[in-house]
């Protein structure tokens, strides 16, 4: 099976329905490709109180509902698959969907976002959304006045560290080295910073409680002295992946794999490709600038195609 289409969209989170109403909006009549996880981090998250237009806050997975039915109400054509395979030396694009679907675009957004990594112990998981997150922005004002836990030493985990301490009593840093990735510059603000106490040397052996997390048992990996510490949030930041593999033989990323855009635009490295979201950010990782790139995606796409003179 193969069609040729203006404007695809790979990708379902906020970047990628915010992509799809300006698009469907300007006559594009985009085809979205989902991605196995429909709606993207979001859905895995529960309340979202930071993203505006929402003052009383929302459930992640409701919010996605309502982006999708917006793209929808424009006349987006929403689709179940993934990107498995693409071509972006040829003009119109080609791209495969679960290897057996051949779609043949002219512009294309993409908007695959990024994964959190996680420590990959099962309390985490069982935990993930009752007190364990992978996003201090999103949700460590559900622990205000308590104490919590991060664990990571580079700039993000420094950065949410910081973040948490303004809001919480105590933040217990889990660092495994006897030093930190992070930039200098970082590493003193955390240091200097009077309620974040840094544990070094040390590993997450196990996050404790039945129903939510209510503390952390540390292992320090040079004396093998366990130490639990009572904490109602638990923070993983040990960086994120984006899903850029299956683009990378075109697209030019970085060496973490963030796929690089013109700065200031959703531009990439090929002609009529654009990115937006996670995939191309790893300072913000917002829902609300992921959908103001997607925005700019779809609007670059739009004159990109009427300047080339094809399409609608
Ligand atoms: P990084 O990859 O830089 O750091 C990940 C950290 O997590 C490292 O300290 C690493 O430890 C630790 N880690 C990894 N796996 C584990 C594990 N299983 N258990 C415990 N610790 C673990 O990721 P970041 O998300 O911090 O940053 C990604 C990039 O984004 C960097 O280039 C960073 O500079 C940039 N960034 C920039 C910002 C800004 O400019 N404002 C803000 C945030 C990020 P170890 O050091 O031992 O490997």
């Amino acid at each position: 099976m193969s069609e040729k289409i203006n404007c695809l969209i790979i990708g379902s989170g906020p970047a990628g329905y915010t992509a799809a109403i300006y698009a469907a909006r300007a006559g594009l009549k985009p085809i979205m490709y989902t991605g196995l996880l429909q709606g993207g981090q979001l859905v895995n998250t529960t309340d979202v109180e930071n993203y505006p237009g929402y003052p009383k806050g929302i459930l992640g997975p409701e919010m996605m509902e309502d982006f999708k039915n917006q793209a929808l109400r424009f006349g987006t054509d929403i689709r179940f698959g993934m990107a498995t395979k693409v071509d972006f030396s040829v003009s119109p694009k080609k791209i495969w969907i679960d290897d057996n679907i051949e779609v043949e675009a002219d512009a294309v957004i993409l908007a695959t976002g990024a994964e959190a990594k996680w420590l990959g112990i099962p309390s985490e998981k069982r935990l993930n959304g009752s007190g364990v997150s992978a996003c201090a922005v999103c949700d460590g004002f559900f622990y205000r006045n308590t104490e919590v836990a991060i664990v990571g030493a580079g700039d993000t985990a420094c950065e949410e560290a910081i973040y948490l301490s303004k809001l919480c009593t105590k933040v217990h840093m889990i660092v495994r080295r006897d030093e930190m990735r992070a930039s200098k510059i970082m590493q003193q603000r955390v240091i200097d910073t009077p309620n974040i106490q840094v544990y070094w040397n040390s590993e997450t052996d196990e996050i404790l409680g039945e129903t939510v997390v209510d503390a952390v048992r540390i292992k320090n990996n040079k004396t093998g002295e366990l130490t639990t510490i009572p904490v109602h949030g638990f923070f993983v930041a040990i960086g994120h992946q984006p899903n850029s593999g299956v683009f990378k033989e075109f697209i030019t990323t970085d060496d973490q794999g963030y796929v690089t855009t013109v700065p200031g635009t959703a531009k990439t490295n090929v002609e009529g490709v654009f990115a937006c979201g996670d995939l191309q950010d790893k300072v913000y990782r917002q829902a609300v600038t992921a959908a103001g790139t997607g925005c700019m995606a779809a609007l670059e796409a739009e004159r990109w195609l009427s300047e080339k003179g094809i399409g609608h």
